[in-house]
């Protein structure tokens, strides 16, 4: 297997607040330093735990001791993580073999996704998800031979970093009333218009974009397009942003770009229908990578109020503030349960659009409250920048948005 290769690979982000050995009766669930859920334990099996820990290795040698730099010049190395996730099989665990990927079920990819969870912060998880949950999968479902080979391939092994242009400026949550253009001239496609807010977007090789290649109905006159992103006519700006600061994002320019039409994934026209498809895993995904994060952000926020002192206690012997984390603990529990539903019927090949959803809408929502939650505990701690309590308060913010809005989350569930 190639995740074995990981194993010869060989600061924690924030000072940890040192722990104490005191221990609580009152409150079991947090009387450890550090609070992890048992439930991969049970869900996961034998080999898919083994990947866990082949990918946490990678984790904590080669990507947490460097993210608080990266943090500071909003950047992180794209290629070069991409190209050790890649090396080490974990850009395709679930796609098939004959490109690059292990041909395994998307279990295996779910405890992949979950182990992402231990970086620091949320912006590499974020932007991996992007490229292994929203443009890999598409190439993989409906690319020609050709496509598959020129884009598949390398954006499994790592060669290549990829994006989603799908959000222009006036078209986000009603992604139909997009106005990019691509004209048919003899066997090219002319692409003019605008992407807006890609994540990934100053770095990548290569973009998934949707754009009109006819007149007619929204829904049944837009192609997916393979589009590299070294062509004339590409152009690229950085926008700033509250969190996730060492994650690319841009807005992209197309200006009489020209690809072959064969660029486009399987049946012109297709492109809204295959997005929508392609959200269900774009969706899932969000809760995966951010599991470990609550976790750990919970154990964090246990050791500070442990550690810190007020009215001559420590704030955690504060009942009230027990209550409430073994709360926000029992509800990622919930979602992480209802989560697993999910990854086990998406695994047999089920829909699982609504489930998808639900878990998509609670997860940005929990997000929310645990960041604001923990960061009320941290007190003055957790408004300088500098605290973990901080960077998932910016960052966990965004699960809200990105991906589609708690609101269109909402509208799919509706009757
Ligand atoms: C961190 C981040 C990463 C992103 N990455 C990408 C990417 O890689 N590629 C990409 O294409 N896009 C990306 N996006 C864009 C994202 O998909 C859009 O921001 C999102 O779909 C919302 O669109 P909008 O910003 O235009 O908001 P709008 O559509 O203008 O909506 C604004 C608000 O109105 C609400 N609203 C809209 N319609 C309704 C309704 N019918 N009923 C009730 N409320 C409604 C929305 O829920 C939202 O709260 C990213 C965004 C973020 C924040």
């Amino acid at each position: 297997m190639l995740y074995s290769k990981v194993s010869q690979i060989g600061t924690l982000l924030f000072k940890r607040v040192k722990t104490h050995s005191k221990s609580f009766s009152s409150s079991r669930i947090l009387a450890n330093a550090a609070y992890s859920s048992t439930l991969p334990d049970l869900f996961y099996n034998e080999e898919q735990l083994q990947m866990q820990q082949a990918l946490k290795k990678i984790i904590d040698n080669e990507i947490n001791p460097f993210v608080d730099e990266w943090e500071a010049i909003d950047q992180f190395p794209s290629h070069e993580i991409w190209k050790k996730l890649g090396d080490a099989g974990f850009l395709g665990v679930h796609k098939p073999e004959a490109y690059g990927g292990m041909g395994l079920s998307y279990k295996y990819h779910a405890a992949i996704l979950e182990e992402l969870g231990t970086i620091k912060g949320f912006a590499l998880p974020s932007s991996i998800a992007v490229h292994t949950d929203v443009i890999v999968p598409p190439v993989a479902m409906y690319g020609s031979e050709r496509l598959k080979q020129e884009f598949l391939v390398p954006s499994i092994t790592g060669e290549y970093v990829g994006c989603i242009g799908a959000s222009e400026p006036g078209a986000g949550s009603d992604v139909a009333n997009m106005k990019t253009k691509a004209v048919r001239k003899g066997d090219d496609l002319i692409i003019n218009g605008q992407k807006v807010w890609i994540s990934n977007g100053l770095k990548a090789d290569w973009a998934l974009l949707i754009a009109n290649t006819s007149e007619g109905s929204p829904h049944k006159n837009k192609s997916l397009i393979c589009v590299p992103l070294n062509l004339p006519g590409v152009s690229r700006v950085k926008i700033n942003k509250i969190g996730l600061k060492s994650a690319d994002w841009a807005q992209l320019f197309f200006e009489d770009v020209r690809v072959p039409v064969g660029n486009i994934l399987g049946k012109e026209g297709d492109g809204f229908k295959q997005l929508m498809v392609q959200f269900q895993d774009e969706r899932l995904s969000f809760p995966l990578y951010t599991f470990k994060a609550m976790d750990n952000l919970i154990s964090e926020t246990v050791n500070y109020t442990r550690e810190r002192k007020a009215f001559g206690k420590s704030l955690l012997d504060n009942q009230v503030i027990q209550f409430r984390l073994a709360e926000l603990v029992t509800e990622i529990e919930a979602l992480r349960a209802l989560t697993y539903t999910a990854v086990e019927s998406h695994s047999e090949g089920k829909d699982v659009t609504k489930l998808a959803s639900m878990t998509k809408l609670k997860c940005g929502r929990l997000l929310r409250e645990v960041a604001d939650s923990c960061l009320q505990y941290w007190g003055g701690m957790g408004y300088s920048s500098e605290t973990i309590a901080s960077r998932c308060y910016r960052d966990f913010r965004a699960a809200s948005i990105a991906g589609g809005t708690d609101e269109i989350m909402l509208q799919i569930l509706v009757w």
